[in-house]
């Protein structure tokens, strides 16, 4: 496979959770123009205590959108770069797996946490599809950011699945397990976001230390569209965003990794008979089709329930599984919504690479890509 901004924060990780993967080789990366031709080793300002992979360091970093041999990619461009360099790899016949914004609103592009919604791969390959008209697996967002992207349908094996905005992936897996059980009807998130979730240069030490930042640019809107569409339903080919009501309020923290969110929730069913037992029991027990699977970067358990009062903590637990379990706790009674909680995630794990690399095994077992 191949991978796009692979000198950036989310590029560095995936390099590394693909050094050893069973499934998939990295043969190929890309960059901006600053590091194109050079050898990765030299390029990268490497940021991870494990050394750069060998095989990876000697490898000559290719332009982004230059002819690529790799069936697969891998994309951790910014948006506004991804916006037409993902299509047009689309176009060319590749499966482009992105954690950027660009797309992840289209119609044909499935938003995908493999464990929540996996059946919105279907969007992908209209052969795969167990119903409805076929429609263009890259056709334009809703946003239009990308224009012209909608003109002609891609039967040629191309496509583009999306990775979700980090604190939404950490967000609808805590969230899912009480969707199916109980019903979500409204939800108040409040993010802690840690300084790797803003990239490389990122915040400076200046503004963010012995600081919190209220603000950081889109990430609200993000979490409030993307969690109706991730939670939503796939009928006649396209999905209905679930009818959550979500408000999102998102602070950037002086945490290297790992994002905390702070949440309160409505449910539809349970009402005074709803015990924190059964909440906690439909997180423990939630497992999903990477699981029955047995896909190499599944982790055990989805959601882990932390019982500790002050658990859960990024310190603690962002690495748990591999950094792509979701770590909840703090349990309680909400005198507003109903129920609040407290989840953990490992930002540029499970919410990027790692949770990437899930999409792509996904798709492969899915028979998207051989
Ligand atoms: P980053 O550290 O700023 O890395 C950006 C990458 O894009 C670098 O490899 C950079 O190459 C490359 N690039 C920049 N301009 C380019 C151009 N004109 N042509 C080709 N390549 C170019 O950002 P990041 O944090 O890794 O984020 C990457 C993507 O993942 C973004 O879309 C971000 O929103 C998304 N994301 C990030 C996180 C996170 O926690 N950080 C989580 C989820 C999703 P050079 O090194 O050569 O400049």
């Amino acid at each position: 496979m191949a991978l796009l901004g692979a000198t950036g924060v989310v590029g560095q990780r995936f390099v590394e959770l693909l050094a050893d993967h069973p499934w998939f080789a990295l043969k190929e990366v890309a960059a901006s123009p600053r590091s194109r031709g050079r050898a990765y080793g030299d390029a990268v300002e490497w940021l991870l205590p494990r050394p750069i992979p060998p095989q990876v360091a000697s490898l000559q970093v290719r332009g982004a959108g230059e002819e690529l041999a790799s069936p697969l990619i891998f994309s951790a461009l910014e948006a506004t770069v991804a916006d037409q360099v993902e299509v047009e790899y689309a176009r060319r016949g590749h499966l482009v797996v992105s954690n950027a914004r660009s797309h992840r609103l289209s119609p044909g592009v499935p938003l995908l946490v493999p464990e929540v919604n996996p059946d919105h791969l279907d969007l992908v390959n209209p052969t795969l599809r167990r119903g409805g008209d076929a429609g263009d697996p890259v056709s334009a967002p809703a946003s239009g950011r990308v224009t012209g992207a909608a003109e002609a349908p891609l039967h040629n094996g191309g496509g583009i699945i999306t990775n979700p905005n980090c604190s939404t992936i950490i967000l609808t897996l805590a969230l899912a397990p009480l969707h199916r059980a109980f019903g979500v009807e409204k939800v108040s998130v409040v993010t802690l976001q840690s300084i790797s979730g803003a990239g490389r240069p990122g915040v400076s030490a200046l503004d963010v230390q012995d600081n919190v930042i209220p603000h950081i640019a889109g990430e609200e809107e993000k979490i409030q569209v993307e969690t109706r569409k991730i939670l939503g339903l796939l009928t006649g080919g396209e999905v209905r965003p679930a009818p959550i009501s979500v408000s999102a309020q998102c602070t950037r923290v002086p945490v290297l990794d790992g994002h905390t969110l702070c949440v309160s929730v409505a449910l539809n069913e349970g009402g005074e008979d709803l015990h924190a037992d059964h909440i906690r029991r439909s997180w423990t027990s939630f497992r999903g089709e990477p699981q029955r699977l047995g896909l190499p970067s599944a982790p055990a358990s989805p959601v882990v329930h932390h019982p500790g009062p002050d658990y859960p903590q990024p310190r603690l637990h962002r690495d748990r599984d591999r950094g792509m379990a979701c770590s909840v706790g703090r349990l309680r009674p909400c005198p507003i919504l109903g129920w609040r909680f407290v989840a953990v995630g490992h930002n540029t794990l499970r919410g990027a690479a790692g949770g990437a690399v899930l999409c792509a095994e996904l798709a492969v077992a899915r028979g998207l890509l051989s």
